[in-house]
C-alpha cells in the first residue's frame, strides 16, 4: 500500500482547520521556499495519516474540524493515497478540503481532476510558475503544458479553483503575467488569479530581487484587464502592513508530539534548510534584514501591533473631520482610496460604519461585515492602533481621528 512522507500536520488556532504537509516534489523550482520538497517525514498510507489527524485534531479541538488543507511538498505524486486521503476526510464529515498543487500529475493524467472531484475535493490553488514554455522548464525542470491542460480541467470541472503566480523581476513580471491571464480569460474570465511577490531571501537560489510595489501595481493592473477576479497578494507591498491574524501555529507531528511555533521557529526550520547550500550567516544575516525591513514598512504607514490606543482624555478632541482610508480591495466601490466624514460630537467605528453603508451601500455592509462584526480578512486601525485590541466596534472615534482599513488581500 502506497505511502506519503508528512513532515506535520498544523492546526489552526483561529477556527478548526488542518494542513496536511506532505514532503517531496516532482518540481525543482530555483525559488522554492517550501523545505517539506527535501525533507522526508515519516511514511504513512493515507488511513495512518487520517488516524493521526483525527487524534491530533480531538486532542486539540476535542472535535474534528470540517476543513482541510493538503499542501507540501507536493501532494499529487501518488493518486491512490491521495484519493484514499480525501474519500477518508470526506467520511469524517469535511465540507471544505483544498489542494495546494502545481498541477504537474493533474494535466499528465486524463482521470485525476475528475477522481478528486469524486473523492470529495472541493478547492484546488494551482501555482502556475510561467506562461512561457522555456522560463517554465529552467525555473521548475519540466514542461508547463501538463500544469496548463490541469488548469483547463479543473476549470470544467465543480472544483473552485485559484490560480497563482509568483512576480520574479526579470523571469515572470508583467510581460509573462499578461499572457497568463490572457490565457486564464480565454478559458474564463471569472477564474480567481493571485500574484505573489518573489521573496528572495526565503527562496532556495535567489534567481531575482523582490519586485517593488510599482512593479506589482503594474502586473495587478495588467492581470485585472483580463481577470476581474485578479488580486496581489497580502504580503505585497500596498497591504503589506496588515498583520497576520496569528502569530503561532499548533504544529503537530506524526509521532504526535504537539508544538506552538512561532514565527522565529518556522525562520528556524527555512534557515536549516537554506544552510544546506548557503553560509548560514549570510542566510540569518538576510533574515534579520527582512525582519528590520518589515518592522519599517509598518512603522512608515503608522501602524502596529503594539501601539496603544490613545483615550481622548489624554490626546483632547479634535474638532475636524474623521478621516477614512481604504483597502485596494474597496477601491471599486469607494471609488476613492480616502474620505473625510463629518460628525457632532465623538461616535464609534460602529457607527463610522454605518455612514460608510449610508455612503456605499449594503455591498459595502456585505464586504466588510458578518453579521455584527468585522470579517476577519479586514483590519480596522484608529490612529494607528487595531480597534481588536481597544473596543472593536464600539471603539470611540473623534474629530480629527484617522481610521486605516486594511485587508489581507488588495485588488479586485
Ligand atoms: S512545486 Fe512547490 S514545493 Fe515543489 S519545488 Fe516548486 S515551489 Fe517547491
Amino acid at each position: 500500500m502506497g505511502k506519503r512522507g508528512l513532515q506535520y500536520f498544523t492546526l489552526s488556532e483561529i477556527e478548526p482547520r488542518v494542513w496536511f504537509m506532505l514532503t517531496g516534489c516532482n518540481f525543482c523550482c530555483k525559488g522554492c521556499f517550501r523545505p517539506a520538497r527535501d525533507e522526508e517525514g515519516i511514511p504513512l498510507t493515507a488511513e495512518e495519516t487520517l488516524e493521526r489527524m483525527e487524534k491530533a485534531c480531538l486532542n486539540y479541538y476535542a472535535k474534528v474540524p470540517s476543513e482541510a488543507m493538503i499542501t507540501g511538498g507536493e501532494p499529487t505524486l501518488d493518486k491512490a493515497y491521495l484519493l484514499r486521503l480525501l474519500n477518508g476526510l470526506r467520511e469524517k464529515g469535511f465540507e471544505k478540503i483544498v489542494l495546494m498543487t502545481n498541477g504537474y500529475a493533474l494535466g499528465m493524467d486524463n482521470d485525476y481532476v475528475r477522481e478528486l472531484e469524486e473523492s470529495g475535493l472541493t478547492e484546488a490553488h494551482v501555482d502556475l510558475k510561467g506562461f512561457s514554455e522555456d522560463i517554465h522548464r529552467w525555473y521548475t525542470g519540466k514542461s508547463n503544458k501538463p500544469v496548463l491542460s490541469a488548469i483547463e480541467k479543473l476549470n470544467d470541472s465543480g472544483i473552485e479553483l485559484l490560480v497563482q503566480t509568483i512576480y520574479m523581476p526579470g523571469i515572470v513580471d508583467e510581460a509573462e503575467i499578461a499572457e497568463i491571464a490572457k490565457f486564464l480569460a480565454s478559458l474564463n474570465r471569472d477564474i480567481k488569479y493571485r500574484i505573489n511577490p518573489f521573496a528572495h531571501i526565503f527562496a532556495y537560489e535567489k534567481v531575482a530581487r523582490r519586485p517593488t510595489l510599482e512593479e506589482m501595481e503594474r502586473a495587478y493592473e495588467v492581470a485585472s484587464k483580463y481577470l476581474p477576479n485578479a488580486i496581489i497578494s497580502r504580503s505585497c507591498y500596498r497591504e503589506y502592513p496588515t498583520p497576520p491574524p496569528q502569530k503561532t501555529w499548533i504544529t503537530v507531528y506524526p509521532n504526535l508530539k504537539v508544538q506552538r511555533r512561532e514565527m522565529k521557529d518556522q525562520a528556524e526550520e527555512r534557515l536549516s534548510w537554506l544552510s544546506r547550500i548557503r553560509p548560514r550567516e549570510s542566510v540569518v544575516g538576510d533574515w534579520k534584514k527582512e525582519e528590520w525591513d518589515f518592522k519599517l514598512r509598518h512603522s512608515l504607514v503608522g501602524i502596529s501591533e503594539a501601539k496603544k490606543y490613545v483615550a481622548k482624555e489624554e490626546r483632547g478632541s479634535g474638532s475636524g473631520p474623521v478621516k477614512v482610508k481604504f483597502p485596494r480591495v474597496l477601491h471599486g466601490l469607494t471609488r476613492t482610496r480616502e474620505m473625510e466624514l463629518d460628525f457632532d460630537g465623538s461616535t464609534t467605528i460602529g457607527e463610522v460604519l454605518e455612514r460608510l453603508v449610508e455612503e456605499y451601500g449594503e455591498e459595502f455592509r456585505e464586504k466588510i461585515m458578518d453579521g455584527s462584526e468585522i470579517r476577519r480578512s479586514f483590519n480596522v486601525y484608529l490612529n494607528g492602533a487595531n480597534i481588536k485590541n481597544v473596543q472593536d466596534i464600539k471603539t470611540e472615534v473623534h474629530g480629527n481621528d484617522e481610521i486605516i482599513i486594511l485587508s489581507w488581500v488588495s485588488g479586485g
